[in-house]
């Protein structure tokens, strides 16, 4: 079978994994000109850890994991801390649980990827008509390609889902956030774990290892319409939500902002669709059921869609009847997942003066009891 896949991230490079593996041909499209770097930690978590088990890529994934410290430490500008919180204690549910940074995942998911896989970087899919005889897929100046199937693996803001299953107002739900990922500063030396700063409505977090950190700087928002691959944009949003803020080591960061080359800037949103597949069109991961920035679910849930894709292909060679298969299983493991998206901001985004003073108060007191 013929398979194009739009994107070569978690979700398209464990497809391609799986498909090539199973004798498919396989083509990955990618909008960017090169593999994207960036991105802070992810966690491969639960069912997912069985799937990397099963590509072969357990140890190399395991042997890569970070080990941050459990903790968040809540800090005031002068950077004394306030309250504290040790939350992998209740995230985690098991110890085999692998926390690693999002580079060092792809590059092995990319590595694992059997040689016959066809990468075309710097192209995207610019339109895709089926009919008795599969798909016929235009690929932005590499000409038009036949598939059997067409896997929209290309993220939140997914051509294929635009293409297929129309604009993405229609599916993305806005949770009120936006963040903004450096992958290292200079700011963190000596921080092992989290260190969070607020002020209402605002949080700059750095994570270390007490040798690398990163930066995450974060606000509360309506939605903004704005070009989420203009990234002088990205950085003149973030340089405005927090242009009055002087405390902790904000005026620091944000230079680091402006002139960074990899900063990760989107909205803190989930992808809520009734069903991830048409035809010979499927999505999988953060296309077709993104549980957001706060779910700690996103990577763990791509290589899950991925290999329940791999499986019902396996059972069954009716694409149409193997997709549906695909979707009545992959609804329940999303619904969970989105579920945990929770209200992580009203402890890491407090709204006020007040709500900041209460979860210190509330965090301070659990920690002494
Ligand atoms: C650069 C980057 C940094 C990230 N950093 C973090 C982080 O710090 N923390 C976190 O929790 N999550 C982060 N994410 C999101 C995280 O990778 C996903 O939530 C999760 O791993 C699921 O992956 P995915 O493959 O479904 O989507 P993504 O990882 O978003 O991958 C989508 C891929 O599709 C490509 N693409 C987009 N549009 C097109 C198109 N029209 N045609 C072809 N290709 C296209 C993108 O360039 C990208 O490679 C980041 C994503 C990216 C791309």
């Amino acid at each position: 079978m013929d398979v194009v896949i739009s994107g070569a991230s978690v979700a398209g490079l464990t497809t391609a994994h799986l498909l090539a593996s199973a004798g498919h041909a396989v083509t990955v499209v990618e909008r960017a000109q090169a593999p994207r770097q960036g991105g802070v930690a992810v966690d491969v978590r639960g069912a997912a850890v069985d799937v990397a088990r099963r590509m072969g890529l357990l140890d190399a994934i395991a042997s890569a994991r970070v080990t941050y410290e459990d903790r968040f430490d809540f800090v005031d500008p002068d950077g004394r801390v306030q309250a504290t919180i040790r939350p992998n204690i209740d995230l985690y549910d098991s110890p085999d649980d692998i926390e690693i940074s999002r580079d060092a995942l792809s590059d092995i998911l990319r590595g694992s990827v059997p040689d016959a896989v066809r990468f075309v970087y710097g192209s995207w899919i610019e339109h895709v008509t089926e009919s008795a005889a599969g798909v016929s897929v235009e690929l932005h100046g590499r000409g038009t390609v036949r598939a059997d199937l067409v896997v929209g693996a290309d993220g939140m803001h997914s051509r294929v889902r635009q293409l297929v299953f129309g604009p993405e107002e229609q599916y993305l739900h806005h949770l009120g956030l936006y963040v903004a990922v450096l992958r290292r500063t200079s700011q963190g030396s000596g921080v092992h774990g989290s260190e969070v700063f607020n002020v209402p409505g605002r949080m700059l977090m750095l994570r270390g290892d007490g040798a690398d950190c990163s930066a995450l700087l974060g606000f509360r928002s309506e939605r903004i319409d704005y070009d989420y691959r203009d990234v002088d944009q990205h950085k003149s949003m973030v340089a405005d939500a927090f242009r009055d803020v002087t405390g902790w080591k904000v005026p620091a960061v944000l230079g680091e902002v402006d002139r960074s080359d990899d900063l990760y800037f989107d909205s803190v949103s989930q992808i809520r669709m009734t069903s991830r597949v048409s035809g010979r069109a499927v999505l999988v991961g953060d296309a077709g059921y993104c549980a957001s920035f706060f779910s700690g679910m996103g990577t763990s849930l791509a290589m899950v869609g991925a290999a329940t894709l791999a499986d019902v292909l396996d059972e069954c060679d009716d694409v149409p009847s193997a997709l549906r298969m695909y979707d009545a299983r992959i609804a329940p493991v999303v619904e969970a997942a989105q579920d945990l998206a929770g209200d992580g901001a009203a402890i890491l985004f407090p709204a006020t003066p007040e709500a900041i003073a209460a979860r210190n108060a509330d965090l301070a007191v659990t920690a002494s009891s």
